[in-house]
């Protein structure tokens, strides 16, 4: 069975073992299997050589969390994150890899009213007390107040999730704009989701279709600014994804949020909070994006920063990873936890929805860091 890769790309690799030390699921199982080399030999078996398309396959391939740390080591630039979605696209057209009702899981996150109705009634539900802790879910809103535009300076990406869940942090970061000068357009409707999610399962179509929508809603030649690591680096690449020139041209006006504000560091007002902030480096910001630093830039003005010991090892959050393998996604964390223990820092900036929230699950305190500093800013100004 072809795979829906590249043969350039899938031969590149020259089994050096580089990528092995910075491949989570290789340190936490010593497996060869589940580390990005014998990924690579498992797909090549498969494309090359007629391995079965089997369960074995699909477990080595699921088991990914698809940080990519393993790209931004190799030696021979291997491009790992697209040789996964391959690999997931075909399992997903010619497996049960994606049943039906996670295929509808993701087409939800299109539909943003039916996202925040049923993420509000699972906030009832919580109250009520019905919903298992083993969930591993924060505690839900029941109600978000309404976002405002401020102005037509830059769009920002509000998604599906992370609008359902924590829309303060939009609201932290339309203030932070603001008081850089920044006025805020918000997207219509149609840019529910992104598509990260859909294209890192393999449903590739619904990912395109996902990024044509938020294309759409988002016209004009303003600069998109996004809060969530995992959003910025799916949408940096929708000019490959679709392969238009017009995909090429909205992908070059995306930047993350600290991105496009740590070129303005001086226009932002001055404010501290009162304890030192530990960084944790989202993979999809740190290997992908290589915008990791953009955060120190501009968090460094508000507080006193730690940095972690664990060279930005995953933290184990990986999108919908955690949900569909906790005891894997825990392993992980238990190293991030450790690092952050021996930062002594008490709170954690994180400047991805997924990885604040699974943090936040085994009891830290991560906060995305528009929030940290709309909070030193609020306090200088007495506001907060
Ligand atoms: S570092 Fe690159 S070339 Fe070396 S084993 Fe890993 S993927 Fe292959
Ligand atoms: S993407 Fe991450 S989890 Fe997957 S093989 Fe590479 S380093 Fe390992």
């Amino acid at each position: 069975m072809r795979l829906s890769v590249d043969d350039d790309e899938l031969v590149a690799c020259v089994s050096c073992g580089l990528c092995l030390p910075h491949c989570p699921t290789y340190r936490v199982t010593g497996e060869e299997t589940a580390s990005p080399r014998g990924r690579i030999s498992a797909m090549r078996a498969v494309h090359f050589d007629d391995a079965p398309l089997d369960d074995e396959f699909t477990a080595y391939m699921d088991l990914c969390v698809q940080c990519r740390a393993c790209e931004a080591v190799c030696p021979s630039s291997v491009p790992f994150g697209r040789l996964m979605e391959g690999a997931r696209h075909t399992l997903a057209e010619q497996t049960r890899y994606q049943p039906w009702w996670r295929r509808l899981g993701h087409r939800l996150l299109g539909h943003h009213r039916t996202l925040l109705a049923g993420s509000s009634a699972l906030a009832v539900a919580q109250r009520m007390g019905v919903v298992p802790a083993r969930a591993g879910l924060p505690r839900l809103p029941v109600r978000r107040r309404p976002l405002r535009s401020t102005g037509t300076d830059v769009w920002l990406h509000t998604g599906c999730v992370m609008d359902a869940w924590q829309r303060p942090v939009h609201a932290a970061t339309i203030r932070v704009l603001g008081s850089a000068g920044a006025g805020v357009m918000l997207p219509g409707r149609g840019a529910a989701c992104c598509g990260a999610l859909a294209a890192h399962a393999g449903l590739a179509r619904t990912a395109r279709e996902f990024a044509d929508r938020t294309m759409a809603a988002m016209p004009g030649n303003a600069p998109v600014l996004v809060g969530s690591a995992g959003c910025g680096a799916a949408m940096k690449d929708f000019g490959r994804l679709l392969g238009t020139r017009e995909a090429e041209a909205f992908s070059a006006r995306v930047q993350d949020v600290h991105e496009w504000l740590a070129g303005r560091v001086d226009h932002l007002p001055t404010g501290r909070l009162g304890t030192p902030v530990a960084v944790q480096d989202p993979c999809h910001l740190r290997h992908v994006q290589q915008a990791h630093q953009h955060v120190r830039t501009v968090l460094a003005r508000f507080a006193d920063l730690v940095e972690l010991d664990d060279e930005g090892l995953c933290c184990g959050a990986g999108g919908a990873y955690a949900s569909f393998h906790p005891d894997m996604a825990g392993a992980i964390r238990d190293r991030k936890l450790g690092a952050i223990a021996r930062s002594g820092a008490t709170v954690v900036a994180s400047a991805n929805p997924g990885c604040a929230l699974h943090l936040a699950a085994a009891g830290i305190d991560a906060r995305h860091p528009m929030e940290l500093i709309d909070e030193a800013i609020g306090r200088t100004s007495g506001g907060g």
